[in-house]
């Protein structure tokens, strides 16, 4: 009888096709197909083989397979599995986000892995094998002894067959791709091992080794070399033959980083981040699949990826917001890194100065170790933190007067100087000074802001930009004006205040064109007295040790926020940006002005004591009843009226389990119009995971039978940073 196979398409469906293998096709979990698909063809994933034909439902037969191999192995399918129920995620579609663009079109791979099999892990547990699979375990007992691999024309001969070897591939216990080879490391210089500081001794000695599964928190104060530890733990504990995984966020993957990465670890480091073309994606993806001893240092997809013989996760900035994708498949690349090193039987270091209050909670709930490193390697010292109250003092280019004459003295100290600013452009709002007129985005709740370079107003939620008015288009006034302060403005009036030093800007803006990052961080490097200005991105893992002033413009952004997180996110960037001052030998010191200097987050702040602080907003959540204490989930709605949005999360409503599940709304988001369109959430919290799972998923199920009204459009947000 023929095989019938299960495939997964990669379309926004809940749900799986059936097909006919032809008997000449020998089809395998994760393998591509060509399927036919209404009057067209698709490329399809198998996901499962040998399913139970169901009754009077005629199947097609598969047009053919993409390679004879899967393209993903058992160990990527079930991670993925496991994510598109756990983000209520259409299956197909995270399937193939594991695959590099080219082959998700349908390119066939020129080098398949040959028809040869080896056992997937030396110390693979093979307990999973069923006790009365004699010939199963036979079979991997005969792999695990030919360390150079069998090929099938061996195997067959010795009596084994297609089917077992499926079952054992399945369970990733067995694999057919080739041995990695030798290592090489980079020509010239030998690799270099750190040597660790005490402290960082003491700390990476408290790191556990594999196999096994563990998952450890790494407090490190900024500054305190969380890149030393890592690199030396990569070392002691990698293999030859093994793969590891460091995901960082996107900006922090500089040329630097790689470099230092490169200089302990020699050519092993492969690198996966948004920048790579095709080619290069391409080449990576066969490099992991075809279990070459990989360490792969990449952003938020490099979890998708399909490892091999992946043995050890680093997170570093494990609280970093980029590692949750915030559209279409919205995973959290952390919280799925842990998951993948439970499935490996292999640790997780989470690093970071300012953990997540879920990761700190996981520590104290004991999921996960923590370990300390409260001290700045060599002969830094952690910065002195000073508020400054700037309410009815004068302010020049946003900065108080003792502001500016710290910049001066470091200046003239040959040192150099960070002043952050959480807003890009000139002004946040153009306004006309005698009507009252404000220039708004026709198509979003919100101001344009002003961009004095080229004259334009644009939208930092939509693609809308105009050229900027002189003349009030409601009025006719003449006294248009810029209100507010950005980035843009900061650096002119920096650069008046200060004519003979370069002043720097590092913002979305400014690091648009490729490599012009690069160019900013190598002219910070060079040490020379400067003025760096910028958003959240000088903010993040940068070392500059010759920075030893850090002026915050305005700290109060987030301590009204309706965001149950914007506290956390407040103290987390502020600490950050504040550890970019005297990583050096000089001593570094942070000015944080705020018009509230008496509120009790900043005065904690000012102690630069983060666990104290995180203490605190734990037990606030704790009595707000909100994560981490409790799961929650947000459903999503934009409409082309605000009422349809409503109406259509009124609805879900009503299909909501109650008496399991709290649910908040349904409201308008906080920016409730954008590009046109309306919309509202419904949020969703309970005790119970469980329960939120398996209402979200028949709640999926159902919404995705029924057409829903013109222009409606809905999504799921399981675990949601943004969430006003
Ligand atoms: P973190 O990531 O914890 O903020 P880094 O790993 O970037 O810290 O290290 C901060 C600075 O301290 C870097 O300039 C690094 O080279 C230096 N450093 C770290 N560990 C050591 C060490 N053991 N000896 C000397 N310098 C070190
Ligand atoms: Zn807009």
């Amino acid at each position: 009888m023929s095989q019938i196979v299960r495939v997964a398409l990669n379309r926004p469906i809940r749900r799986l096709f059936d097909y006919i293998a032809p008997d000449n096709l020998t089809l395998q979990p994760g393998q591509r197909v060509t399927v036919p698909f209404g009057r067209y063809r698709a490329i399809g994933l198998v996901v499962e083989t040998g399913v139970t034909p169901p009754d009077g439902i005629a199947l097609k037969p598969v047009a053919g397979a993409l390679e004879s191999w899967p393209a993903l192995p058992g160990e990527t399918l079930e991670l993925l599995t496991w994510a598109a129920n756990y983000y209520q995620h259409p299956l197909g579609e995270c399937l193939f986000m594991a695959l590099p663009p080219a082959l998700r079109k349908g390119r066939t791979t020129e080098a398949p892995a040959p028809a040869q099999w080896w056992a997937a892990k030396p110390d693979t547990d093979a307990s999973h094998i069923p006790a009365n699979a004699h010939r199963q375990r036979q079979l991997f007992d005969l792999l695990q002894q030919n360390t150079g691999g069998l090929p099938w024309a061996q195997l067959k001969e010795r009596g084994f067959t297609r089917s077992q070897l499926n079952a054992l591939a399945q369970r990733s216990l067995i694999q057919n791709v080739e041995p990695p080879g030798p290592v090489a490391h980079d020509k010239g210089e030998p690799p270099t091992t750190p040597v660790l500081t005490t402290a960082q001794q003491h700390a990476a000695g408290k790191l556990p080794g594999r196999p096994g599964f563990s998952a450890s928190l790494l407090y490190g104060i900024t500054g305190s070399g969380k890149t030393e530890i890592y690199l030396h733990y990569l070392h002691r504990e990698l293999g030859a033959d093994s793969q590891a995984l460091v995901l960082v966020p996107e900006i922090n993957l500089t040329p630097q980083t790689v470099a230092r990465f490169r200089n302990h670890l020699g050519n092993r480091i492969e690198v996966w981040h948004s920048a790579l073309n095709d080619g290069q994606r391409m080449e990576t993806w066969r490099r992991l699949r075809n279990g070459e001893p990989v360490i792969l240092i990449g952003t938020r997809s490099a979890v998708l990826l399909p490892f091999t013989r992946l043995q050890t996760i680093v997170v570093d900035e494990e609280h970093d917001s980029s590692y949750k994708q915030g559209d279409g498949f919205r995973y959290s690349a952390r919280d799925m890194a842990v998951f993948r090193a439970h499935q490996n039987r292999c640790p997780v270091i989470l690093g970071s100065a300012t953990p997540s209050l879920e990761s700190l909670h996981n520590a104290a709930t004991g999921k996960y170790q923590q370990i300390n490193l409260t001290e700045r390697a060599g002969a830094a010292r952690p910065p002195a933190i000073q508020l400054l109250d700037i309410r009815s003092r004068p302010l020049t280019a946003g900065m108080s007067r003792p502001a500016i004459e710290a910049v001066r003295e470091t200046l003239a100290a040959g040192q150099q100087v960070l002043v952050y600013i959480n807003r890009r452009g000139y002004a946040p709002v153009l306004m006309c000074f005698d009507c009252g007129h404000l220039a708004e985005c026709p198509n979003c709740d919100t101001r344009l802001t002003y961009h004095r370079r080229d004259r334009a107003l644009r939208c930092h939620h939509c693609d809308y930009q105009q050229a900027a008015f002189h003349r009030c288009p409601k009025c006719g006034g003449e006294a248009c004006e810029p209100v507010g302060q950005g980035t843009e403005q900061s650096e002119a009036l920096l650069a008046e205040t200060f004519p003979d030093v370069p002043v720097i800007r590092i913002d979305r803006d400014s690091t648009q064109r490729k490599g012009s990052i690069q160019n900013i961080l190598e002219k910070v490097n060079s040490g020379e007295p400067c003025i760096l200005v910028g958003t959240q991105m000088v903010a993040k893992g940068h070392d500059f040790p010759n920075v030893t002033l850090v002026v915050v413009v305005n700290a109060d952004g987030g301590l009204f926020s309706v965001d149950f997180r914007a506290p956390e996110q407040m103290v987390q960037t502020l600490l950050q940006v504040s550890g970019r001052a005297g990583r050096g030998e000089k001593p570094g010191r942070v000015l944080i002005q705020t018009c509230h200097s008496d509120h009790p987050l900043l005065t904690s702040l000012a102690k630069a004591d983060y666990l104290a602080l995180a203490t605190q907003l734990l037990a606030e959540r704790r009595q707000g009843a909100l994560p981490p204490y409790r799961s929650m989930a947000i459903i999503r709605a934009e409409a082309p009226t605000m009422e349809a949005a409503l109406e259509f999360l009124e609805k879900v409503r009503s299909q909501l389990p109650h008496h399991l599940i709290e649910i908040w709304g349904p409201l308008p988001a906080s920016l409730a119009r954008k590009a046109g369109r309306h919309r509202a959430q419904l949020v969703l919290q309970t005790e119970s995971r469980g329960h939120l799972n398996r209402a979200l998923a028949g709640l999926c199920q159902q919404l995705e039978q029924h057409r829903q009204p013109g222009g409606l459009r809905w999504a799921v947000d399981v675990d949601p940073l943004e969430t006003s």
